[in-house]
């Protein structure tokens, strides 16, 4: 019987590499979207390629509700969660004069409260099959700040906090619980950000690129394969060498 995966905000950048990389190592995959998007179907078609499962599931992450619906979802298809991707987040980046309390709220709830939502719902399933592995993205700006980024580095400062409670809470019951941290990803979320200013931070990382999301999703393969069965309550970069 296949491992099963729950990765959230798969439709499209880090997420989505992490679905089709669970799914080239045999996991079956749930994907969440929270719009239609018609690359969906090309994904779902992707992940089935490589003989797994793969079932989508409408959400959005910050409804505690639908959270739970989705949670539901997927118990009732597949009946158990054997990893759970915290992948879902926003960026709404101004510098503290300008940005309004929608904006810094709206980037809370989706990436932190986000989170919680997700997890509260997988949790009590991990803990009756005594095993699982959470594996919560986070970012180098929750560890390091970044200007403009108030609302974004604070709610992956959150997730980090969140991780390693969790993980002291939850170890005895075999649920390893690890952030990942990226650095600077090319993604959507990236592309917003000139050629210009994309050359410029390069240059200043020590491996001299921007990382791909196949530099991400190795990552999470690892945590969520038995290799790492001993780490629990860290916080990984995944940055080139930009924070050391
Ligand atoms: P992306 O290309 O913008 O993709 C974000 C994904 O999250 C999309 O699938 C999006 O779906 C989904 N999403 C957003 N809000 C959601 C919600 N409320 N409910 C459910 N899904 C939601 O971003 P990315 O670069 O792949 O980032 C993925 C994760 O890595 C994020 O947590 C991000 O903060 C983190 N990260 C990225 C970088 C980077 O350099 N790219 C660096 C550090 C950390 P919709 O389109 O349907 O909204």
């Amino acid at each position: 019987m296949n491992k099963v995966a729950f990765v959230t905000g798969a439709t499209r950048g880090i997420g989505k590499q992490i679905a089709l990389t669970l799914s080239e190592n045999n996991y079956d995959v749930c994907l969440n979207y929270r719009k239609e998007n018609e690359d969906l179907n090309n994904i779902k078609n992707e992940i089935e390629k490589n003989g797994v499962k793969c079932y989508a599931v409408q959400g959005d992450v910050s409804n505690f509700d639908d959270c739970k619906r989705m949670v539901e979802e997927i118990i009732n298809e597949f009946g158990k969660i054997d990893v759970l991707v915290n992948n879902a987040g926003i960026t709404k980046d101004s510098l503290i004069m300008r940005m309004s309390q929608e904006d810094f709220c709206s980037v809370i709830d989706i990436n932190l409260t986000g989170t919680f939502n997700v997890t509260k719902n997988v949790v009590s399933y991990m803990m009756k099959a005594r095993s699982g592995k959470i594996i919560n993205i986070s970012s180098v700006v929750g560890i390091t700040g970044n200007a403009g980024q108030t609302n974004y580095a604070a709610s992956k400062a959150g997730i980090i906090g969140f991780t390693k409670s969790l993980a002291k809470e939850i170890g005895s019951r075999n649920i390893q619980v690890n952030a990942v941290a990226p650095g600077f990803i090319e993604t959507q979320m990236t592309d917003v950000l000139s050629d210009s200013v994309k050359e410029e931070i390069s240059k200043s990382i020590p491996l001299k690129r921007m990382g791909t999301v196949k530099d991400v999703a190795n990552l999470v393969k690892f945590l969520a394969s038995d290799e790492s069965s001993y780490i629990t309550g860290q916080v990984i970069n995944v940055d080139g060498g930009m924070v050391m």
